[in-house]
C-alpha cells in the first residue's frame, strides 16, 4: 500500500505541492536550468505530481530534472555544440517541461481519480497509475541521460535506422556510451522514487530501467524517421530547429525560409519526447501487473 490519503485533505496537499514545486522551480531559475515560463510550467506539473502522486513520484520528477540539469553542464565546448544541435540541452522552456513531465503529471492525477472512485478492487500495490508515472519519468530521464552523456562520447555515432555514421547530436543517432546511459537514467529516477515511497516500491527500479531504455530507443527511432528536418533556402543549413538563424548571422525570420527536408512538420523534438514518455507510461502501467 502506498501511503496516500494519510497526509491530509486534497486541497492541503495541493497547496503544499505547489509551494514546494515553486521553491524548487525558483532554485532552477536561479541556477539557469529553467526559463521563467518553464518554471511556471514545472510548478504546475510538480504541484500536481506531489499532490496526487505522493512523495515518491514527486521525488522521481525532481531526480529527473535535477540530474538532467547537472549532466547538461558537463563537458567542454564540443559537448555544448552537440547539445545545441540536438535542441535538448540548455535551459528548459515551458513546452520542453510539458513534453518531459506532462504525461507523468496526468498519470498522477489519474491515480487520484481512480482512488477517489473507490478502487478497492485493485489491491495490487503499487498503484499501476503511479508506476505509469514512474515509467514516463524514466523514459524522459533515459533519453536525456543518453543525449547528455552521449554528447561527451568520442566514439562513433550511428543512425539507429540505417547504421550510417551521423554527426553527434543528430536526432536518431546513437553512440555506445549514450545507449548504456539510457537504462541507468531510467533506473536512477526509479530508485529515488522507490526510496521515497513507503513501503519502498523496489519494483519501480527494474520497471524504470526498462522504460528508460525503451524511451530512449523509441526517441531515437522517431528521430531517425518521422521527426521534422528543415532546410534553409537562404544559407542551406539543415536543422531540426524551426527557430532558425542563418549561419552568416543574418536573422532570416522564423520558418519563412525553411522548407521541410523530411519527416512530419509537427513532429518536433517536444512531440518526440512526449510520445517517448507516453510509451514509458504504458510500459510502467503494464509492468505493474507483472
Ligand atoms: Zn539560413
Amino acid at each position: 500500500m502506498l501511503d496516500q490519503g494519510a497526509v491530509g485533505p486534497a486541497y492541503v496537499r495541493c497547496a503544499e505541492g505547489f509551494a514546494l514545486a515553486a521553491i524548487i522551480a525558483a532554485g532552477a531559475v536561479a541556477a539557469r536550468a529553467l526559463s521563467l515560463i518553464g518554471a511556471l510550467s514545472a510548478t504546475v506539473e510538480g504541484g500536481l505530481v506531489f499532490a496526487f502522486g505522493g512523495l515518491g513520484v514527486a521525488g522521481a520528477m525532481v531526480a529527473f530534472f535535477g540530474s538532467s540539469s547537472v549532466l547538461g553542464r558537463l563537458g567542454g565546448k564540443q559537448a555544448e555544440e552537440i547539445r545545441a544541435r540536438s535542441a535538448k540541452g540548455g535551459r528548459r522552456d515551458a513546452l520542453q517541461v510539458l513534453a518531459n513531465g506532462g504525461v507523468a503529471a496526468a498519470c498522477a492525477v489519474a491515480s487520484a481519480v481512480v482512488r477517489a472512485h473507490g478502487a478497492e478492487h485493485t489491491p495490487l500495490a503499487p498503484d499501476p497509475w503511479l508506476t505509469a508515472a514512474i515509467g514516463a519519468l524514466a523514459a524522459a530521464s533515459g533519453d536525456t541521460w543518453s543525449t547528455e552523456i552521449g554528447a561527451l562520447a568520442r566514439g562513433p555515432v550511428r543512425s539507429v535506422l540505417t547504421g550510417r555514421a551521423v554527426a553527434p547530436g543528430t536526432s536518431g543517432g546513437a553512440s555506445l556510451i549514450g545507449t548504456l546511459a539510457a537504462p541507468l537514467g531510467g533506473a536512477f529516477v526509479g530508485l529515488i522514487g522507490a526510496l521515497l515511497t513507503h513501503p519502498h516500491a523496489w519494483g519501480w527500479v527494474p520497471t524504470a530501467l526498462v522504460a528508460g531504455l525503451a524511451g530512449s530507443a523509441f526517441d531515437s527511432l522517431l528521430g531517425a524517421s518521422l521527426q521534422a528536418v528543415w532546410r534553409c533556402e537562404v544559407c542551406g543549413r539543415v536543422d531540426e530547429d524551426r527557430a532558425h538563424r542563418c549561419s552568416g548571422g543574418i536573422s532570416s525570420g522564423p520558418a519563412r525560409t525553411l522548407t521541410l527536408e523530411r519527416g512530419l512538420a509537427w513532429m518536433d523534438n517536444d512531440s518526440v519526447n512526449a510520445l517517448a514518455t507516453a510509451l514509458g507510461a504504458a510500459l510502467g502501467f503494464t509492468l505493474a501487473f507483472v
